[in-house]
């Protein structure tokens, strides 16, 4: 017998990938447009709806019931609409409703991008088990959602565990979001160059000044690169370890570009959770790398379509409470 399906969509500045996903997680047919981001609206809406088309050419589409979406934030999934920084002409951009008639009405759930790859990573990835995890995307920003319980918390609006935003330096730098001192404003990969280069690191001859470049940079001794991921570590430390102390969490897993970095960040950032992380229900807290890779967003899409899914079947239809 065919089982069902769901139809996960990550929307993202660079590109928008989409799936047909079962109910382990294979992503059994795949679509891809590049985000036409400096372009207008609808432009960038008939990206959406070229992978969707492309997705219901595919004789599995009539199993697919739901379908997610993981979307560059902000979201407001109370709202059905996003707001990407990234895709300037989005601006409370009605994706759901958009969305929900281009494939003649199936339910659509959205969450944003921090809240899909903890999805993903409690699913099939290195929060598996884990009952309270904190999941974070270290890359051009810090963005991040919660498993509480056992369960995906998105908020009502998608956006909880947005770490990247939570103030680890009172009088700090002021930050886009318009706060000051926000993890985001010193442990994302532009803001670890900005430091190195501030402090007087110096790119290598192919003139490479990114975050990587910085790494390779620590990972061969240099003094000012060592120290720009360390001072990215204590911020996301101090984040991790208020987390921990207001939920309990487990395990924060740590992905995005800058995770890639490996030892280079997560050596000074377990170091800096011994300083932060003191009472006795959070020093246990163990820190990994994420496993899920480029996909972690349809998957993790796909894993909040199926939790939908779940939470309709467990509740009576109006219906059926009536027949009690
Ligand atoms: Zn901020």
């Amino acid at each position: 017998m065919d089982t069902d399906l769901v139809a996960a969509l990550d929307i993202g500045g660079t590109k928008i990938a989409g799936a047909l996903v079962d109910c382990e997680g294979a992503l059994l047919v795949r679509a891809q447009r590049p985000t036409p981001a400096r372009d207008g609206a609808e432009a960038v809406m008939r990206a959406v709806a070229d992978v969707l088309a492309e997705l219901r050419a595919s004789s599995s589409w009539g199993r697919a019931r739901t379908v997610g979406i993981g979307s560059a934030g902000p979201v407001d999934a109370s709202a059905g609409t996003v707001s990407p920084v990234n895709v300037p002409a989005w601006r409370g951009f009605p994706l759901v409703d958009r969305v929900a008639a281009a494939t003649g009405g199936l339910p659509v759930v959205l969450v944003g991008d921090g809240v899909a790859m903890t999805a993903a990573e409690h699913w099939l990835g290195a929060a598996r088990g884990y009952d309270n995890a904190l999941c974070l995307v270290v890359s051009t920003g810090v963005g991040g959602g919660l498993v509480l319980g056992g369960k995906l918390h998105p908020g009502p609006t998608g956006n909880a565990g947005h770490i990247g935003h939570i103030c680890v330096d009172l009088d700090g730098d002021v930050c886009p979001c318009g706060a000051r001192g926000c993890v985001e404003r010193i442990a994302s990969g532009p803001n670890i160059a900005r430091r190195a280069l501030d402090a007087g690191w110096i790119p290598g001859p192919d003139g490479d000044s990114t975050a990587a470049a910085v790494a390779a940079s620590a990972r061969a001794g240099d003094p000012m690169a060592i120290a720009s991921y360390a001072r990215a570590a204590q911020a996301l430390a101090a984040g991790i370890a208020a987390t921990a102390t207001l939920a309990e969490i487990d395990i924060a897993v740590i992905g995005g570009g800058v995770a890639g970095a490996g030892e280079v960040l997560f050596e000074p950032l377990r170091r800096s959770l011994r300083d932060y992380a003191t009472l006795s229900f959070v020093r246990h807290l163990t820190v990994a790398p994420a496993v899920m890779g480029t996909d972690a967003g349809l998957v993790g899409a796909a894993a909040a379509a199926w939790a939908s899914q779940e939470k309709g079947a467990g509740a009576p239809t109006p219906q059926a409470a009536a027949l009690r």
